[in-house]
């Protein structure tokens, strides 16, 4: 009984102590970032030491807890790291001369419980509830049958283990969907605090933000667009109508760029572009396009045709020019189209900055 006692709290100490590891190592760096899986494995081994430290303290078999970490780690982290956790955990097995079948024999039924509970708790599954505790014990059941045989351990043994994990699994899960949600939700509300509602493009301050760490990175065009006496088109069609027609220009923008995510409106009837790792005349054609398709689509709306245009002012930036330098130079530039009579780009010429 104590020793059951003390195996459940070593189990539990471990994946707390993996949770914190994780959490303090995850959100620093993007997914897919190399330092982030680094950070991971040095956090997933630090919990696997504790984890023995623990076991080894209170004087009971370091497997058991061994394989559920792993477990919880296939659960929590991705299938790269678990692969990882659970081949240190079969190197473990073989160097500590501990290679008795009944570690894998627990192994394999929190395996079936955390893959049940991941692959079924995706939001993709909408099913309810009992549907997913049906399907979880049938998972961690054949799990648990496949492992009794494998092992020849006692069916009792393979169940009353099976039971201990599925709850504490079960806990686990119910922290980090809390705790996942609010993530989420944090994020939702961060993405929404940066997107133009009318547009769905990207709003000044994530374009401020965007063009500070761009232009500080290297070099960059930067396209100012400005809709051509767009005073006249609310007054002619109404607000309503106006709306529409800057809709549409964000989906003329959505269309014509390979990265979208780099368009943002700006100002009422403004909007920015951002072209990276492009030449100078390339960045020319994507303005152009840009101005060309705006002035041959015509909108249809009420029955009633409406043709716009834009004025585009384009200058290229220099890696670790200031952004407000950047952007009075495309700001020149686009009070020059509309000098020269709208709907044409303008090419800041670094001669005009003295005019
Ligand atoms: P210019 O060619 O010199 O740019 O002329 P303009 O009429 O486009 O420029 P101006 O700055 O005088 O007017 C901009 C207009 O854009 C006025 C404003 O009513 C309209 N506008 C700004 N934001 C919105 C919006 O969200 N919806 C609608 N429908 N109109 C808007
Ligand atoms: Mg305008
Ligand atoms: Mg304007």
């Amino acid at each position: 009984m104590l020793e059951n006692l003390l195996y459940a709290y070593a189990c539990l100490l471990a994946v707390l102590t993996l949770m914190a590891a994780t959490n303090a190592s995850s959100d620093k760096w993007p997914t897919g970032h190399a330092f982030r899986y680094v950070a991971l494995t040095v956090a997933i081994l630090a919990s696997f030491a504790v984890n023995l430290a623990i076991t080894s303290v209170a004087g009971i078999p370091a497997g058991g807890p061994l394989a559920f970490h792993a477990a919880v780690i296939l659960l929590y982290v991705s299938y790269p790291v678990a692969a990882t956790a659970v081949a240190l955990l079969v190197a473990y097995v073989v160097v500590s001369n501990n290679a008795e079948l009944s570690i894998l024999a627990e192994l394999m039924p929190m395996l079936g419980v955390a893959l049940g509970l991941r692959v079924i708790g995706r939001d993709t599954y909408r099913v309810t509830w009992p549907v997913k505790v049906v399907s979880i014990a049938s998972a961690a059941a054949i799990a648990s049958i496949v492992s009794t045989v494998l092992s020849g351990a006692t069916l009792q043994f393979v169940i009353a283990n099976l039971f201990m994990t599925a709850l504490v699994v079960w806990a686990g899960a119910y922290f980090f969907e809390r705790e996942k949600a609010l993530r989420d939700r944090r994020a939702y509300w961060r993405e929404r605090a940066q997107t133009d509602h009318l547009t769905t493009l990207y709003n000044r301050s994530r374009f401020e933000r965007d063009i500070s760490i761009l232009v500080a990175n290297g070099d960059i065009g930067l396209l100012l667009i400005d809709a051509d006496n767009f005073k006249m088109v609310n007054d002619r069609f109404g607000h309503e109508v106006g709306d529409i027609a800057l809709t549409h220009i964000s989906q003329v923008l959505y269309s014509e760029l390979a990265d979208p995510q780099k368009a943002y409106r700006i100002g009422g009837e403004e909007f920015a572009v951002i072209v990276c790792d492009h030449s100078s005349e390339r960045m020319m054609e994507i303005a152009e396009n840009i101005r060309g398709k705006i002035e041959r689509s015509s909108l249809i709306v009420n029955g009633r045709s409406l043709k716009m245009t834009v004025s585009i002012g384009l200058t290229i930036g220099k890696r670790g020019e200031s952004p407000a330098e950047v952007m009075r130079q495309a700001d020149k530039s686009l009070y020059r189209a509309k000098d020269r009579g709208r709907n044409c780009v303008d090419v800041f010429e670094a001669a005009q900055s003295a005019a």
